[in-house]
């Protein structure tokens, strides 16, 4: 998409998150002049893509709205340690996604859709996360790693089955291991973990947030914009965007792409496109003087959280909490996140953790949005990544800025199209 004067397109990026960073560093790569947007310093602490567990899994390909939804979520709201919450004030607004998430867990079809959708979204993470950090400088954000699924019961493994047999289908080269196994891989772990599972050829950051920095200051150097507002409303011509409105003024462009992550919602209803995003917010404690090592990504599979070990100690990320974007975290699940922290690595020191609270961009059916605006010919769309952001932000970079200036990389774009509401 050439500009008016047939030069290389102006484009507008509303949020430097994982998706805003990767989709301007593919745009710059293929000749587009490129400004961010973003209300914070890229990366910083009001970003998703600051504090999540940095996991850059491409078998992370189970659409999060599973099947026994119903009967699992009850329980689980009503478990002071569970790993979901609601509050109950946000339900009325809550209801219309909560409906559609229930329904996509229910559908059979559509999971196989999305199993398939995200594992060709995520299968090249490792390999695209390595090239963009060594060819800003950051080579040693990036890490292989093997991902750890733990059990507390032959139960809740069994349970697990399904899963499993989706990840093996796309490719998943994993093993079981048995209490003894689980004891050589993680001789730190509690001893109550029965079985685990570990997948090989798995990926992490060490830094998400600083990663998101580097990606964002390398485009920055190469000629790029970075500007620091906040995007309050979007100018609409025809079926066109002619710009973008600031407290600091209004931006025009050939071409914009909006990924606010969660906050994508405030600017879409604004244009009337009705998209059903929400947040699934998350938690982290992070333990700069753990006194245990973790080895690989651990996921603990009960309770639904992620041990990751990182520059800045071992992190302790999972939670969801439905309460919207605007509402204040919540402290007490930060201290259930310690808790359950403890009880998998009985020796862990808690001293000096810091903890956060995060907005995870999550559609209903369990797969991000990403392309043109329904409505606009000049608009693009990327967020909702839910869970996986960290994992799919390469890929989905590359289709953006396949689909603005080419060329297009070799995926099926059709699960993601905005237009499936
Ligand atoms: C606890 C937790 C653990 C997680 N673990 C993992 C993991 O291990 N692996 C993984 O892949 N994913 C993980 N995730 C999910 C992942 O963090 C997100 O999917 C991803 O970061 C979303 O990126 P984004 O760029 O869409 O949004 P964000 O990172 O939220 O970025 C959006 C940006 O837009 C800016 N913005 C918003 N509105 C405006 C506006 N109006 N004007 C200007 N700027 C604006 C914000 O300041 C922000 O910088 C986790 C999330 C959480 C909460």
């Amino acid at each position: 998409m050439p500009n008016t004067a047939g030069g290389p397109p102006d484009v507008i990026i509303i949020g430097a998150g994982i998706i805003g960073a990767c989709t301007a560093a593919y745009l710059q790569q293929q000749g587009a002049r490129v400004t961010l947007i973003d209300r914070q310093t890229p990366g910083d602490d009001g970003a998703a893509s600051f504090g999540n567990a940095g996991s850059l899994s491409p078998s992370s390909v189970v659409p999060t709205p599973a099947p026994g939804m119903l009967t699992k979520v009850p329980g689980w709201l009503f478990k002071e340690d569970g790993p979901l919450t609601i509050r109950w004030s946000y339900l009325p607004k809550l209801l219309p996604w909560l409906i559609g998430f229930i329904r996509a867990g229910g559908d059979v079809a559509h999971q196989r859709r999305a199993s398939a959708a995200l594992a060709a979204l995520h299968a090249p993470t490792f390999d695209f996360h390595c090239a963009l950090a060594r060819d800003v400088g950051v080579p040693e954000l990036i890490a292989p790693v093997e991902y750890l699924h733990v059990y507390g019961s032959e139960a809740s493994y069994a349970g697990a089955e399904r899963d499993w047999t989706m990840r093996r289908e796309h490719g998943a080269d994993f093993e079981v291991l048995d209490r003894g196994g689980l004891r050589e891989a993680e001789p730190d772990l509690a001893s109550h973990y029965v079985k685990g599972v570990r997948i090989r050829g798995q990926g992490r950051t060490l830094n998400p947030g600083r990663l998101v920095r580097a990606y964002v200051e390398r485009v920055v150097a190469n000629g790029g914009r970075l500007l620091r507002a906040e995007v309050t409303d979007i100018d609409v011509s025809g079926n066109r965007v002619s710009a973008v409105r600031t407290g600091d003024g209004t931006i025009e462009g050939d071409a914009f792409v909006l990924s606010a992550g969660a906050f994508s919602r405030k600017l879409t209803d604004r244009l009337g496109l009705g998209l059903p995003l929400d947040t699934e917010r998350g938690y982290h404690v992070t333990c700069p003087d753990p006194g245990i090592t973790v080895s690989h990504t651990v996921m603990e599979a009960d309770n639904k959280f992620v041990a990751n070990p990182m520059a800045m100690g071992v992190r302790f990320a999972g939670m969801v909490e439905m309460a919207g974007v605007d509402a204040p975290a919540n402290p007490r699940r930060a201290e259930v996140i310690k808790r359950l922290a403890k009880r998998m690595y009985p020796k862990l020191r808690l001293d000096g953790a810091t903890q956060w609270m995060g907005r995870r961009p999550s559609m209903p059916d369990g797969l991000p949005v990403i392309g043109p605006s329904p409505r606009h010919e000049n608009l693009w769309l990327a967020f909702g990544h839910g869970h996986t952001g960290m994992v799919a932000g390469p890929m989905t970079g590359r289709i953006v800025a396949g689909m603005i200036t080419g060329p297009m990389p070799n995926i099926d774009v059709t699960p993601f199209r905005a237009d499936r509401f």
